[in-house]
């Protein structure tokens, strides 16, 4: 039987994202959907200013849209979806997880808490335990999960294959889509014939959250991988897909090739949502583009390309869809991994 869930921030772009993945999803039913106070008591269709590339599915369009609040969700609804501004998760979620239910969340509170796991399941899927040492430390009956930001997930699978080699310092400069802001968040006044060098809190994240999910964990707690990173972002005019330069130093020699087989040959892992080939690598040196490239693996790989040597290390270019496989894709996988574990 399917595990009932509910998605919250469902109006927002990660929350139509969201219930696009979820609505075909032979291991999920929808039961509930919630947003601000000005779309409760609205049908979804009425609520959202529905905006992906395929029809509101019709059961969906219909659903009562309910206030972000445990009362207002079922009872035998296991899992929510979480895709709501961080200032609000950070409200709302623990009292959901104290109510009972598995939170798997977009949102970047509590990213960083030493007791919640911080997940891409092809990396790091072993973190997941630490939800022990959570419900341990919360007393809490549910759980809650975190997916890193969108930008965080696009460079840390190629970091994580190259780790073998021994990571030093990495440089990344992130050249990020609008729909990374939301869709109130940058104005076609300020983007279009435009390129901003600044997107708020950005570098912070992709510098802290690739050290927490390269760290290592023991069983009881978790230590942060010493890589040095340092980031540079900017936001351009593309709709969807995040392209990155990476430069990485490493202690062991690294040539080009090994670096290509180390990224084509890191593992997927086995869940539904996951690709078959985690890492595409290309030869042709102006690959992977947003454009092109961003639905590889129906939007859940990564691509990779432009590796060749520099004065700073291995140099590369990478790409991920930052709503599916950077958002929503990504908390679905985890909810994947949560079920697969037995959390729900
Ligand atoms: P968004 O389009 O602005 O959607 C926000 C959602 O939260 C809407 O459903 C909104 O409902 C709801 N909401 C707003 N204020 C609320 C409140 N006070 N109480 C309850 N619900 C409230 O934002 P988004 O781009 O989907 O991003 C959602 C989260 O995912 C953010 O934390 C963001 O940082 C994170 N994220 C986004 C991306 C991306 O690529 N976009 C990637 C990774 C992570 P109403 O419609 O009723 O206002």
């Amino acid at each position: 039987m399917a595990v009932r869930v509910g998605v919250l921030g469902a109006t927002g772009a990660v929350g139509q994202r969201l219930i696009q993945l979820l609505e075909p999803h032979p291991e999920f039913e929808i039961a509930a959907l919630t947003a601000s106070e000005s779309s409760a008591g609205k049908t979804y269709e009425q609520a959202a200013k529905w905006r992906v590339n395929s029809p509101i599915p019709d059961d969906i369009a219909e659903m009562t849209v309910t206030a972000t609040e445990p009362d207002a969700v079922p009872d035998d609804v296991d899992l929510l979806f979480s895709s709501l501004p961080s200032s609000v998760g950070a409200e709302v979620e623990p009292p959901f997880c104290e109510d009972g239910y598995v939170v798997s969340s977009n949102s970047s509170n509590s990213r960083m808490a030493d007791d919640v796991p911080l997940i891409i399941p092809e990396v790091n899927a072993d973190h997941l335990d630490l939800l022990e040492v959570q419900r341990d430390e919360r007393g809490w009956d549910g759980a809650l999960v975190k997916n890193p930001n969108c930008s965080t997930i696009t460079f840390v699978p190629t970091l994580a294959a190259l780790a073998e080699f021994g990571l030093e310092t990495v440089h990344v400069a992130t050249l990020q889509a609008v729909s990374g802001a939301g869709y109130d968040g940058v104005t076609s006044m300020e983007i279009i014939d435009n390129a901003i060098p600044y997107i708020g809190s950005e570098e912070d994240k992709l510098e802290t959250e690739s050290r927490k999910l390269l760290g290592e964990f023991d069983g009881a707690s978790l230590s942060q991988d010493g890589v040095e990173v340092a980031a540079s972002c900017n936001r351009i005019p593309t709709i969807d897909g995040h392209l990155e330069n990476v430069w990485v130093e490493t202690e062991e020699e690294l040539t080009v090739e090994d670096a290509k087989t180390a990224m084509t040959e890191y593992p997927s892992i086995d869940l539904r949502s996951s690709p078959d080939q985690f890492i595409h690598v290309f030869d042709d040196p102006d690959r992977p583009q947003p454009r092109m490239d961003r639905t590889i693996g129906d939007g859940m790989a990564i691509a990779a390309g432009g590796l060749r040597e520099s004065t700073f290390g291995l140099q590369y270019n990478c790409l991920a869809h930052n709503t599916i496989r950077g958002a929503a894709g990504a908390s679905v996988l985890n909810g994947e991994l949560l079920l697969e574990n037995g959390y729900l």
